[in-house]
């Protein structure tokens, strides 16, 4: 198994490849990033290399409608270049499907203009699309592979729905401090008290999940909000009967928020490798302090390892290497031309 964490400037792009039990390559390709500039660049590449190679794109999931994870989306759909029947199938939560039309159409911030082109051109080439996986609890199998859906739920949304609407981050960077000095200046956050938490509807809608297949597990968290998926995670552990969860990668939720990364949720799940997606030129992400909240999680056992598909984004966060050592932390960065890829 790969995963390709790609380029896509301040957005998501991921691209999971695994061999199925007849040995025949599979890809799930989580949303597109923002720019046009990095679709051409790094996103196109790979859909490239993928017809090449005669494989095909057999999920694609458009986690939700905000513009750094689907308008890559939508410049791959219009590109004369792509075969677009290589796409075999899409969960797209486009929220005029019935299923967001039942939660009295709230007054949110989500880029209706870009949902309704996306939807149109996957209506225009008959993409077998399916836009209802948020009804229900689901668990879908997928060539061999188990995907357990955290977010979101029909109950989720209606209790987000009026909500703040904007997607609101740090209103300025912690870079300057260091990891001990963020960790002995936010005692409360560090024991999950006041962590003030995004709750915004638009992230709400942000599907979220978790992938597992060949004794591997991951987390591809979206922008999901840390509330929703600790109680979908927590139906899970008690489904298996288990305290906490073995997972070999998580992809962070909101670009490295410290606001969607709760230690509640931090102390179900027992990971050490951990992966931030952006070029770092939004909102102040990622917060450094959600750093600090990893080192000072319960269930640290080795050296975490916090993984950045750009290396700008590395240096941005201005870590000391004798801090690394201190709180036992590697930070690797770009380590291929179209972002970070970890084989597992
Ligand atoms: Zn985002």
């Amino acid at each position: 198994m790969e995963l390709r964490v790609i380029k896509a400037g301040n957005g998501d792009s991921l691209l999971l490849k695994f061999k199925d039990l007849t040995n025949k390559k599979r890809n799930i390709l989580i949303d597109g990033g923002n720019k046009k500039s990095d679709y051409n660049k790094y996103l196109k590449n790979e859909i490239l290399e993928l017809i090449r190679l005669k494989e095909n794109i057999d999920l694609l999931i458009i986690t939700h409608n905000d513009q750094d994870h689907i308008k890559g989306i939508e410049y791959l759909l219009k590109d004369p270049d792509i075969d677009k029947s290589i796409i075999k199938s899409i969960w797209f939560n486009y929220f005029k499907n019935e299923t967001f039309s039942n939660v009295n159409k709230p007054n949110y911030d989500i880029s209706t203009a870009d949902a309704i082109k996306v939807q149109n051109l996957i209506n225009e080439y008959k993409i077998p699309s399916f836009n209802k996986t948020l009804e229900t609890r689901k668990k879908i199998k997928f060539f061999g592979s188990k995907i357990t859906l955290l977010s979101p739920f029909i109950e989720n949304l209606t209790q987000y729905k009026d909500k703040q609407t904007v997607d609101v981050s740090a209103t300025s960077d912690d870079y300057n401090y260091t990891i001990s000095e963020l960790i002995k200046g936010n005692p409360n956050v560090l024991n999950g008290i006041d962590e003030n938490l995004d709750d915004s509807f638009s992230n709400a809608t942000s599907i979220a999940f978790l992938f597992e297949y060949n004794n591997k597990s991951l987390l591809f968290l979206g922008d999901a909000l840390s509330e929703i998926i600790e109680s979908n995670l927590r139906s899970i552990l008690t489904e298996r009967n288990l305290e906490s969860i073995k997972i070999d990668i998580i992809k962070l939720s909101h670009h490295g928020s410290s606001r969607n990364t709760s230690m509640s949720l931090l102390d179900l799940i027992d990971c050490d490798t951990f992966i931030i997606s952006t070029n770092g030129k939004k909102a102040n992400l990622p917060n450094k302090l959600l750093i600090s909240k990893i080192l000072s999680r319960s269930r640290k056992v080795s050296t975490d390892r916090i993984i950045f598909n750009y290396l700008d984004t590395m240096n941005l966060l201005n870590i000391k290497e004798k801090e690394k050592m201190y709180y036992d932390f590697e930070t690797p960065a770009e380590n291929y031309k179209n972002g970070y890829f970890i084989k597992l």
